[in-house]
């Protein structure tokens, strides 16, 4: 038995590792160990934590706690959390700048992301967190620094030991919101909402459901310690391992500024985040000094504001379409509006299910919203007006009359053998760029080899000939002879576009790679079950079981199966294919290495030919060993096993 300062140590240790996977996790977005591994030492802390009656102030254990509270206290700030001025063109902040420098002279100004969500100033003393407040009227907020502990961003200790209030952003990922209302009971209506939502709430478990991101971007007190330039202070907050985002910038006057506002306006929607403008500041602090503040705003920053990406419109027709899966999506036609820069016609609703709980009719007024999708979406209902009526459910599919089925939120075709748009779309994903990448197979095409030539399967594909094309309408012999080559050319193919190629309901292009990362083989793809599915990041249970019903579907599996066998051969890496140091040897994995996770490790190894095995034997040809190795380090090293570090292996792989 280990004494207790054994056990003090332990405790000690665990919390630091905790902690730096946990940074590594969440604000370097690069995971250094699985989140299995993660949860087994997290119980392992918690089981010292209550065997000694001790929790150290920077446990992650803090963090968590489903506790309902009573009511919000109110904290007031130790400075005024100001909100800026804004502009809405660059004649405006032309005019802006040039008041400034007429007065100082040529300036720097810092440059970085509005972010569209919940305003938060966080307070630590003696280097820990003390607490944290919304903004609410900029002097006095409310407390909720039990939400805040939530965030996994938020440090709960720091080097800096004065007392100091940092302001951030709380903001709720798209990615987030999306996989969290795929599985949502009550879906959540933005982001916005959806992060206001999660911190006013007195119930915890909500707060920590949410996957909330608190970015830093100011620092609103210190004590004992001043700022040459804003960009100082940027610094001191990275140093300090504040999470501050990725988009921070100093440029020399009104020209260089404009240029880089034009460029995140031009790939706002393209974030994974909300954000609807651009935060500018005077750099040098004495110049924000000496320019001081109006009533209401600071004169040394101003917003620039985007034009809107979100509008009303009035909901004309619904169009049902035939997806690839069978799945019936509504799209409402709307009057065009103009929106983020382009002409919006037409924006998805999803599926019947998220009509009815948007309560959105025909003739209602709606808003709408740009994103990255390829179509905008209805997000809700504006008003209704004197002519709106309820949008029919529809019984039969558009395309070829079956009776759709309802299968949750959605309504489905079950003719999977002759319904041509269900067929057509299939095929058409599995031809596109990013799956297959079949030139010359285009939607139209694909339309005539279903109708004239019969072909129905994915497979059919690879058994087209020249003489199937002769007779269709347009298709001479070039043309002919360039997509037969695309079709044979495409039987080599990565793993990842593979995967996306054969279209499973819901598996995207990002799921998709992260299958390939996780899964070493088709095999192990197949044989996976929801449990090892739901343990990868951004996959949720509805995704999960539909990638498990695919591969243990008979229609999934003869898909597969006549794949297979028209001759696809699938890469398991577009890295390096052969590697004499790994081929055919056997490979252990210890430790933690700083590159790689471990499944990652294992795809690579598996990729060049070795065999990863997960325990040490006389049998064993190498053992990789990254940061603390263990008993299999130990026992390579009493077999006379040949070892070696990271660096080592990254030297054999180039
Ligand atoms: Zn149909």
């Amino acid at each position: 038995m280990a004494n207790l300062m054994e056990k003090n140590a332990k405790m000690r240790e665990l919390v630091e590792k905790l902690n730096y996977y946990s940074y590594s996790y969440y604000s370097l977005d690069n995971p250094v160990i699985s989140d299995a591994e993660y949860d087994k030492l997290y119980d392992e802390l918690v089981a010292l934590e209550n065997e000694i009656g001790i929790v150290l102030p920077n446990s992650p254990t803090l963090r968590v706690g489903d506790e309902i509270l009573k009511g919000f206290e109110k904290h007031t700030h130790i400075k005024k959390l100001y909100s800026l001025n804004k502009v809405n063109s660059y004649d405006e902040l032309y005019n802006w700048c040039n008041d400034i420098e007429k007065q100082f002279g040529k300036q720097e100004y810092t440059l970085s992301y509005k972010y569209d969500g919940l305003s938060i100033a966080v307070t630590y003393e003696n280097g820990k967190f003390v607490c944290a407040a919304t903004r609410g009227n900029g002097s006095v907020g409310e407390d909720v620094s039990k939400q805040v502990l939530t965030i996994k961003t938020v440090p709960l200790t720091i080097p800096f030991k004065g007392k100091l209030e940092v302001r951030g952003e709380a903001m709720m990922r798209k990615s987030v919101l999306k996989a969290y209302n795929e599985s949502a009971n009550e879906p959540l209506k933005n982001e916005r909402n959806a992060v206001a939502g999660a911190i006013r709430t007195l119930d915890l478990s909500i707060t920590r459901s949410r996957n909330i991101d608190l970015f830093f971007y100011d620092v609103l007190y210190i004590e004992g310690k001043t700022f040459k330039t804003q960009s100082e202070a940027h610094n001191f907050l990275i140093e300090n391992g504040f999470f501050v985002g990725d988009y921070f910038k100093v440029l020399n006057g009104y020209e260089e500024l404009k240029k880089s506002v034009e460029e995140i306006d031009k790939s706002k929607l393209d974030l994974d985040i909300l954000i609807d403008g651009a935060v500018i500041y005077v750099n040098s602090c004495q110049v924000q000094e000496d320019l001081g503040y109006t009533i209401k705003y600071p004169k040394w920053g101003i917003a620039f504001k985007f034009e809107a990406v979100e509008r009303t419109s009035e909901v004309k027709n619904i169009v049902w379409q035939v997806g690839r899966t069978g799945k019936i999506t509504p799209i409402a036609e709307i009057d065009p509006i103009e929106l983020a820069g382009a002409t919006v016609k037409r924006a998805t609703l999803n599926n019947y299910g998220d009509i009815l709980r948007k309560g959105v009719k025909l003739h209602s007024r709606v808003f709408v919203r740009r994103s990255n999708e390829v179509i905008p979406e209805i997000l809700r209902v504006a008003e209704y007006l004197d002519n709106s009526e309820d949008i029919k459910k529809p019984v039969v599919c558009p395309s070829c009359g079956a009776e759709l089925i309802e299968i949750g939120a959605n309504l489905f075709c079950p003719n999977k053998e002759f319904c041509t748009e269900q067929i057509t779309d299939k095929l058409t994903h599995f031809c596109s760029r990013n799956a297959m990448n079949i030139e010359g197979l285009n939607e139209k095409t694909l339309k005539l080899l279903h109708n004239d030539v019969g072909v129905n399967e994915l497979a059919d594909l690879y058994k087209l000939t020249y003489s199937d094309f002769e007779d269709l309408e347009g298709f001479k012999d070039k043309k002919i002879s360039n997509i037969l080559d695309g079709i044979e050319k495409s039987k080599n193919v990565n793993f990842a576009n593979f995967i996306y190629a054969l279209g499973i309901n819901g598996v995207g292009e990002k799921t998709a790679k992260d299958l390939a990362k996780r899964f070493a083989t088709l095999n192990d793809l197949k044989n996976a079950k929801i449990e090892d599915l739901v343990s990868i990041n951004d996959i949720g249970e509805v995704i999960a079981k539909s990638i498990y019903d695919y591969f243990n579907s008979n229609y999934g599996l003869k898909n597969l199966n006549d794949l297979l066998n028209a001759g696809i051969k699938i890469n398991y890496t577009n890295v390096v294919n052969y590697n004499e140091n790994f081929k055919g040897k056997n490979v252990v994995l210890t430790g933690t290495l700083q590159n790689y996770t471990r499944d990652e490790a294992k795809t690579l190894l598996e990729s060049f030919g070795a065999n990863v095995v997960s325990s040490v034997s006389k049998n064993t040809d190498l053992v990789i060993a990254g940061e603390s190795a263990g008993s299999k380090l130990t026992k390579a090293n009493a077999l006379n096993v040949k070892v070696i570090n990271e660096d080592e292996f990254q030297n054999l792989i180039k």
